[in-house]
């Protein structure tokens, strides 16, 4: 493990052997306390975590940029809602990108997702339209980008000064580009910093599997103002009679899309119990 004294210093570090036993182990984004003797460093302390992830196996993110677009690619809502639910679940605020505004405005996105209370930002990496807001709202965080595959991911991290293609970043900090196994931070002068991995472009299922289908609800704040006003307390808010949810959604105070992903990653959190239950 590389820490960093906080200024750019670097030391390796191994984990006290204490933290195996515990089965926990420092991930990228942690912060530590950490003994150095000469070049080897000893990570002694985790802080608790904000929020993690196993698979790309980061922590403490402030936000996680989702990156759409209402053409070539088409982003399906569904995707979005999937990975916005595996943030919500560990309490990392989401920010939309709607991106190739150049060709495609992505208003049917852009309202589904203001009207769910996300911050998005429409932009288009080709005209620069949209791109200093965005940066404005990631400006001094540690974020990572997310998005289907053609979306415009890494024309966007290069707009905003990430040199995720050349790797200009990363010989500046002295280190090779081909660890990509590994987890890296790209930081920017303003303080801002890029998780960039090949994780987070497919990072879903494994993830999803970790949300128990109770917690599912809590991972979508915009059903937030009608939970606990259900007619049944353990309610799914999938047919239940007196549901608020249902309510709110037939009044138009949900989106369509946005309760058909709930009910869609129910469905599947169910599966995924059951495939657990039968395993001895
Ligand atoms: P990624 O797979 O999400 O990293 O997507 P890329 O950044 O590689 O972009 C995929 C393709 O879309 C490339 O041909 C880009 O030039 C193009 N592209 C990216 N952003 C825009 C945009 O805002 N407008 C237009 N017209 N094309 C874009
Ligand atoms: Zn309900």
């Amino acid at each position: 493990y590389d820490a960093d004294r906080g200024n750019g210093t670097l030391t390796q570090c191994r984990a006290r052997g204490r933290f195996r036993k515990e089965r926990m182990s420092p991930l990228d984004g942690d912060w530590v306390r950490f003994s150095a003797s000469g070049a080897q460093g000893m990570v002694e302390e985790i802080e608790p975590r904000r929020n993690s992830f196993i698979r790309p196996a980061v922590s403490n993110l402030d936000a996680l940029v989702v990156l759409a677009s209402g053409a070539n690619p088409v982003t399906d809502p569904f995707l979005i809602d999937r990975v916005a639910a595996i943030a919500g679940n560990q309490n990392v605020p989401v920010v939309l990108c709607v991106n190739k505004t150049d060709l495609e405005s992505g208003e049917s996105l852009t309202h589904i997702y203001r009207h769910a209370g996300f911050p998005v930002f429409p932009t288009s990496a080709a005209s620069g339209e949209g791109v200093a807001a965005l940066h404005e709202a990631v400006r001094g965080k540690t974020v990572a980008f997310t998005g289907n595959s053609g979306v415009g991911k890494s024309s966007i991290l290069n707009c905003l000064g990430f040199s995720v293609e050349t790797g200009e970043v990363s010989e500046k900090l002295g280190r090779g580009r081909h660890t990509t196994r590994h987890v890296e931070l790209f930081p920017l002068a303003d303080g801002t910093c890029v998780i960039d991995t090949p994780g987070f472009s497919s990072f879903d299922t494994e993830q999803m599997e970790l949300i128990l289908k109770e917690n599912l609800q809590y991972a979508f704040p915009d059903f937030a103002p009608y939970l606990g006003r259900c007619r049944y307390h353990d309610c799914a808010h999938l047919s239940e009679p007196g549901c608020a949810v249902l309510e709110a959604l037939a009044a138009g105070g949900l989106g369509p899309t946005r309760h058909a992903s709930y009910a869609r990653l129910y469905e599947a959190a169910k599966e995924i119990r059951l495939w657990e239950h039968k395993q001895p």
